[in-house]
C-alpha cells in the first residue's frame, strides 16, 4: 500500500497544530483540550457537552486519546471523525503502536485521512492492562514512536506530534537518554511535542533546556505542557503512580490538607485547591513563554473552564450550567 493521499487528506486537511498555535486567541496563550473516547452513552453525552463548551472558547486544537482493543478502536475513530467533521475544532487523533501491524497502522491512518484528520499524535503506547508491564512489539509492527512518526509521514500530508516527559519516561535509563529519544522523534519529522502531565513547573523548564542544549533546531519546536486541574486526590495519586511520575510534596500536602482526615476526601475542598494549583501553574508557565497549555479534561468542562477564565481566556458564557 502506498501513500494514503486520499483526496480527503490533501484537500480537506485541517490547519496544523503549529499553525493553530500561531493563530489569534483570546487568552494570554493558546490552549488545547484532551478528551478520551467515551465507553457508554452517558459518557458520550458528557463528552459532547464538554466539546461544545470548549468550542465556544476557540481552543487551538482538541485531541482524542487512543486505547487498544477492537471496540474502543472503532469508537475512537468514529468520535475523532465526528470532532473533525461536526465541529469547528482542529482535531488531533492520538495513535499508538500497541498490538498493531504496520498494515493495520496504515489502515488507521487512512481511516483518519478519510475524515479529514491530518494531525496525529504518534505514540508507542503502553502494554494493555498494565502500563508499567513489559512492552512487546507486534511482530509486524513498530518498536518505537520515532518509527511511527516516519510511517505516518511517509503516507501523505500528515502532521505529527509526539509525547515528551518532563520527569523522563519511566523506561528511559536516565534523563539524557530520554532527551535523546525526544530529539530522535522530532528529527524523524514530528513538529511538536505534548508533555506528560506534571505538577512541578521546574521539570518542564529543565526538559525544555535539555532539548535546546541537545539540538537547538529541534529545541525550537513547541513543547506543549500537559496540565490538569486536580479534582480528586485519590484519582491523581493513582494516575501519577500509573505514569511512573511523582506528585511534588508541596502539592500533595496542600491537597491532603484540603482532603481532610475523614473516611472520604472532601472533594469540594480538593477541587478548589486543584483549581488554584492549576491556575498558579498556568500563570507561571505563561510567564516562562510556553507555546500553549494542553488541558487533560477527562471529558469534564467545568474545572478547566474555571482555570481558563482565571488566566484570562474569554469563556463567553461557557461557565453557565448545561
Ligand atoms: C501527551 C501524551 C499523550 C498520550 N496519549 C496516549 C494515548 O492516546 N494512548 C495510549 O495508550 N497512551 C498514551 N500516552 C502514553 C504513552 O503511550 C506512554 O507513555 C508510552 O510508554 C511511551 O510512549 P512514547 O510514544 O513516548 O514512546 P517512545 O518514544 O517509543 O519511547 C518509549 C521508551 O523507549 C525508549 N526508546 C525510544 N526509542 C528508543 C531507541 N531507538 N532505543 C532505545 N530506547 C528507545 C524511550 O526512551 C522510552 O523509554 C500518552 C502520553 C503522553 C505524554
Amino acid at each position: 500500500m502506498g501513500r494514503v493521499t486520499a483526496h480527503s487528506a490533501e484537500s480537506a486537511g485541517q490547519p496544523t497544530v503549529v499553525e493553530r498555535l500561531a493563530a489569534p486567541h483570546s487568552g494570554p496563550v493558546p490552549f488545547s483540550v484532551e478528551f478520551f473516547p467515551p465507553r457508554s452513552a452517558d459518557e458520550e453525552a458528557r463528552l459532547w457537552h464538554a466539546v461544545r463548551v470548549f468550542e465556544r472558547m476557540n481552543p487551538a486544537f482538541v485531541s482524542l486519546t487512543y486505547g487498544a482493543g477492537g471496540s474502543t478502536r472503532d469508537r475512537t475513530v468514529r468520535i475523532a471523525g465526528e470532532l473533525a467533521t461536526s465541529t469547528t475544532l482542529t482535531t488531533v487523533a492520538h495513535l499508538t503502536a500497541v498490538d498493531h501491524s504496520v498494515d493495520e497502522l496504515r489502515g488507521l491512518v487512512g481511516a483518519y485521512a478519510d475524515k479529514g484528520i491530518t494531525n496525529l499524535l504518534a505514540l508507542r503506547g503502553d502494554p494493555p492492562g498494565d502500563p508499567l508491564g513489559e512492552w512487546v512489539a507486534h511482530p509486524e509492527g513498530v518498536q518505537y514512536a520515532n518509527q511511527l512518526v516516519e510511517l505516518i509521514n511517509s503516507l501523505g500530508e500528515f502532521h505529527t506530534g509526539v509525547a515528551s516527559f518532563p520527569e523522563g519516561h519511566h523506561r528511559a535509563p536516565n534523563l539524557a537518554a530520554d532527551t535523546g529519544n525526544l530529539v530522535r522523534k522530532l528529527r524523524a519529522g514530528a513538529e511538536y511535542s505534548v508533555t506528560q502531565i506534571f505538577f512541578d513547573v521546574e521539570h518542564y523548564l529543565r526538559l525544555r533546556d535539555r532539548v535546546v542544549a541537545a539540538d537547538p533546531e529541534q529545541g525550537a519546536k513547541p513543547i506543549i505542557p500537559g496540565i490538569m486541574p486536580i479534582t480528586s486526590l485519590a484519582s491523581v495519586r493513582r494516575m501519577v503512580e500509573l505514569s511512573g511520575s511523582v506528585l511534588p510534596a508541596a502539592v500533595a500536602d496542600r491537597l491532603a490538607a484540603a482532603a481532610g482526615d475523614g473516611p472520604e476526601e472532601n472533594r469540594e475542598a480538593v477541587r478548589a485547591v486543584g483549581i488554584d494549583l492549576c491556575t498558579e501553574m498556568s500563570q507561571r508557565l505563561i510567564s516562562e513563554g510556553v507555546p500553549g497549555l494542553h488541558f487533560c479534561s477527562l471529558n469534564f468542562a467545568r474545572a478547566t473552564s474555571e482555570v481558563l477564565e482565571r488566566i484570562g481566556v474569554d469563556t463567553r458564557g461557557a461557565l453557565t450550567p448545561a
